[in-house]
């Protein structure tokens, strides 16, 4: 066990933020000098799917732009399950939050008069995105707020810690249990904290075919769910169109700048398959884009992005880093079509907040992408991730700021789960395999109840952490989704292809809801193949 965990466990009144991501380092910076922890699985700058972000973050900053257009796009994306106030506040909040991001040295790009510059992207009416160095946004978010937070004396970082279990008592936070990465045989370290704030991020990782880091894997989303708080949306799943299918996880991503650039999608006969499925073609809505993609995968055609005329020589120079991940695969994208899968790449789901960021048990607060604070609805808007994550880490240092929190008079008890198994061989790979067939771009009812009853079992019974937490929001994710019988936004149900009116409402569920599904649909199989009868 290292000094820093030992150090930690006796100072018992430190909020504790469980993240590197945007939204945990933004909320740490917000609190000091206020005592903070912040665990990272990864050492900070890795591991976050901030860092990758390309695009930037929506701000109606510009001139002729306003919160209330923002609003009403964020809520147009949302398929009818946006929370119009919560996408306002965040709108309105955008300017003061990139002021905060300039502050702490975040060179965003400006124009010749000097003003932030805005940038363009689908579904947004003005041109609102604001970035660095064209495609380095989140690169550039996190070397500021990484040199931030190693410059405030308050701030602690613990890194190379899985938070695996979040305990409580009386039904309020007492802290968490963590085990060193990479080490099933460790031994779980407990540490004590009556404010603890998840910032763990996304669940891609959960998916074969993912552009998000291994890291997310849906641990956060899984160990409030364990304690009870509860889930908001968890069937939402946005799949990016376009990721690179060269061998490498995660897949690197083929920009939809690459198809505004005007170029194709065709399959193994060279043929486009897109016109004949929208007015848009290649330029429809992420959703409809991806469900063309898979399907004319699964039709066993391939699909590919051809760049050969649109942009053929130029492409080195319009998009190096595409162009390197193609090379490094040994594809020449300015002579040959790059072959393409959709790809888990963001989950509007998450552990349900308030417009505080809190959460609905006593002493836990969630920010970032692994929470769910109705911004999204069923689908999200480009670049209004790393908006939300920045408002609401904002939002919740402020609350726990006019808290006053008592220290635990002791370490809590030890969970369980002290005991770990190894991870058994091929049992990750096969949860998310049957997530990326069965949970994925297109789902229907008998596929998605049998993901249901496997990975129900799975939680159950692996006797390892890290996968019986994977598990868990595996199991949210499908029971939510056997649960939704429509298609609305990114969740589409090739048994219930229409939206229905009547079901235009969130997802509020927890895991007990989520095991009765699983008990019920267990039963069900029983019944339709009984056991034979041994005579
Ligand atoms: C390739 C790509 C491009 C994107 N482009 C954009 C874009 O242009 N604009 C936009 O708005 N959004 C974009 N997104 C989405 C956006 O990047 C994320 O939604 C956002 O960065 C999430 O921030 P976060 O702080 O919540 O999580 P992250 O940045 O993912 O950070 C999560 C942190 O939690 C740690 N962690 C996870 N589990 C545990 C655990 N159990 N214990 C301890 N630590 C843990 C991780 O190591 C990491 O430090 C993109 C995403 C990807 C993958």
């Amino acid at each position: 066990m290292s000094d820093q965990v030992h150090d930690f466990a006796s100072n018992t009144d430190t909020v504790v933020i469980v993240g590197g991501g945007l939204a945990g380092l933004f909320c740490a910076l917000k609190l000091a000098p206020r005592p903070v922890t912040v665990i990272s699985a990864a050492p900070l700058g890795q591991g976050a799917s901030t860092a990758w972000a390309q695009g930037g973050i929506a701000a109606a900053v510009a001139e002729g732009d306003s919160a209330e257009a923002h609003a009403a796009d964020t809520i147009a994306v949302g398929a009818g399950l946006v929370d119009e106030a919560v996408a306002l506040g965040l709108a309105r909040e955008a300017g003061a939050r990139i002021h905060d991001l300039l502050q702490y040295g975040v060179p965003f790009d400006r124009d010749l008069q000097g003003k932030i510059a805005v940038g363009r992207e689908a579904a947004h009416s003005a041109r609102r995105i604001v970035h660095v160095r064209g495609d380095m946004a989140g690169l550039a978010i996190m070397s500021a707020l990484i040199e931030a937070v190693r410059a405030t004396p308050s701030i602690r970082v613990i890194e190379g810690y899985v938070a695996e279990t979040l305990l409580t008592e009386d039904d309020a936070v007492a802290g968490l249990q963590l085990r060193r990465v990479g080490d099933a045989g460790a031994r779980p370290v407990t540490i004590a904290s009556r404010a603890v704030v998840l910032a763990t991020g996304g669940i891609g990782h959960l998916y074969a075919v993912t552009t998000n880091p291994a890291e997310a894997s849906g641990l956060g989303l899984a160990i409030a769910a364990r304690a009870g708080a509860v889930i908001a949306d968890p069937e939402f799943v946005q799949f990016h169109p376009t990721a690179i299918m060269v061998g490498r996880d995660p897949a690197p991503l083929a920009t939809e700048a690459l198809r505004g650039e005007g170029a194709t999608l065709i399959n193994d006969r060279g043929e486009r398959f897109m016109p004949a499925r929208h007015p848009l073609a290649e330029l429809a809505p992420r959703d409809i884009v991806a469900r063309g993609v898979f399907s004319e995968i699964a039709a066993g055609h391939g699909a590919f992005l051809d760049a050969t005329t649109a942009l053929g020589a130029r492409f080195a120079e319009k998009f190096p880093t595409v162009y390197a991940s193609c090379i490094a695969a040994g594809i020449d994208p300015a002579k040959q079509p790059i072959p393409v899968a959709p790809a888990a790449h963001y989950h509007m789901g998450g552990i349900a907040v308030d417009a505080r960021g809190r959460t609905s048990l006593k002493g836990l607060w969630a920010g970032g992408e692994v929470s769910s604070t109705g911004a999204h609805g069923a689908n999200r808007l480009a670049s209004n991730s790393l908006l939300e994550a920045v408002v609401y880490a904002a939002r919740i240092a402020e609350d726990i700021a006019g808290h006053s929190i008592a220290a635990p008079a002791r370490l809590p008890a030890a969970s369980a789960d002290a005991r770990n198994s190894v991870m058994p061989p091929l049992a990750e790979a096969n949860l998310r395999a049957m997530m990326t067939s069965h949970v994925g771009v297109i789902r229907d009812g008998e596929r998605l109840a049998e993901a249901v009853r496997t990975f129900a079992a799975m939680e159950r019974d692996s006797g390892n952490v890290a996968l019986r937490n994977m598990a868990t929001t595996a199991l949210l994710v499908a029971a939510a989704a056997w649960a939704r019988r429509e298609s609305r936004g990114a969740h589409y149900r090739i048994d219930y292809p229409a939206e229905r009116p009547e079901l235009k409402h969130r997802t509020m569920t927890t895991l007990t809801a989520a095991r009765e599904i699983a008990a019920s649909l267990a039963e069900r199989a029983a019944v339709r193949s009984p056991q034979p009868m041994i005579a």
